[in-house]
């Protein structure tokens, strides 16, 4: 993989540009893409933007989020897209797998890809050009570092900073995790300085749900969630009757997985949720646990030290089990104090 360096001279050249995210995005995929898309587009390229799949409506006031295409829904459309691409710039993900279905197009087209991700163990074989950096906040953070490099921080506008702002926001837990930095904090500074109300952006991702999805989280919190205290971890498994019953859409888990990191002494925390067309783990952990290393190990997934993801093909049923074999195999790191 090349230095994204490389490609500044011909910024200005206009291009046909396709910027893809990975499936399901979060605030920082989403962001992260719509905000290189509002940058590249002051310097007249064809811009599209596509996710793999659909995403949450908590994503929806994002400043050109509305002209997103979704891979499933208008596949003809999209490979158009991708087969008409001069450069295609893939964020937030650091293999095409988590493009589900559009990794098979992304492999075979023409156009050179350009990654730009902050997750651990990127398949740089897959990219053309690019920056991995997993000391980054976000890849939301990562575009705001490229906009500044090429010498152009002038048209980062307002829009630009909401999206960039609501990637780094989510990503560093509010600010709260260590990759909140002085440089993300400064970052910050800037964006706030276009004119962003940082507040309404609060708003808009953490105030925006439907009764539905609170009593889902208490029925889960109840009734779905076990703690195994010798092991300093808890797993909240939940079948896909729940996701029906509750009405259950794409976004409204985000955020479960963190519940019971708030129990002292919690360091591991599984959940896995049978989503009917494939069963999804997500892990989270606290100090030294490696849930990338976990994810990939055992869930066929990865992520980052503190949180990763994974899949597995068989029932929920085994899956947990898989999950508690996993969980008494790391006993070691688990326990230690
Ligand atoms: P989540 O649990 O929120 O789905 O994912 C946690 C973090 O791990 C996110 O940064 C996400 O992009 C990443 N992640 C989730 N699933 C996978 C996976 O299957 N493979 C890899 N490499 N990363 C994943
Ligand atoms: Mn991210």
């Amino acid at each position: 993989m090349k230095n994204i360096e490389e490609l500044f001279p011909f910024l200005d050249q206009a291009k046909t540009i396709t910027i893809v995210m990975h499936l399901k995005p979060d605030a920082d995929a989403m962001g992260s893409s719509l905000g290189l898309c509002h940058f590249l587009n002051q310097f007249g390229h064809r811009l599209h933007v596509i996710s793999p799949t659909n995403w949450a409506d908590w994503l929806k006031w994002m400043p050109g989020a509305a002209a997103v295409t979704d891979y499933e829904l208008n596949t003809e459309r999209a490979n158009k897209y991708l087969d008409e691409a001069d450069w295609i710039f893939c964020l937030d993900f650091n293999t095409l797998a988590r493009t589900r279905h559009m990794a098979g197009k992304l492999r075979s087209v023409k156009a050179s890809k350009i990654l730009i991700d902050h997750h651990q163990e990127p398949s740089l074989q897959d990219f053309a050009f690019g920056i991995s950096d997993p000391n980054k906040s976000s890849t939301s953070e990562m575009v705001y570092d490229l906009i500044v490099r090429t010498g152009h921080c002038e048209k980062i506008d307002v829009a630009t900073a909401q999206c960039l702002y609501a990637g780094v926001m989510t990503d560093t837990g509010s600010f709260r995790f260590s990759s909140a930095t002085a440089d993300v904090h400064r970052m910050v500074a800037v964006l706030k300085d276009t004119g962003l109300r940082h507040s309404k952006i609060h708003e808009e991702l953490f105030d925006n749900f439907l009764e539905n999805r609170l009593r889902f989280i208490g029925h889960v919190l109840q009734n779905r969630m076990d703690i195994y205290y010798e092991y300093n971890t808890a797993l909240i498994s939940v079948p896909w009757k729940d996701l029906v019953k509750y009405e259950i859409k794409t976004g409204d888990t985000e955020g479960l997985v963190n519940y019971p990191l708030t129990i002292k002494g919690i360091k591991l925390v599984a959940l896995i949720i049978d989503r009917d067309e494939e069963i999804k783990c997500s892990f989270r952990s606290k100090d030294d646990f490696d849930v990338n290393s976990f994810a990939r190990r055992y869930f066929e997934g990865g992520g980052h030290f503190n949180a990763a993801g994974g899949r597995s093909s068989g029932t929920l049923e085994q899956t947990v089990h898989q999950f508690i074999r996993a969980m008494k195999e790391s006993m070691f790191e688990l326990q230690k104090p």
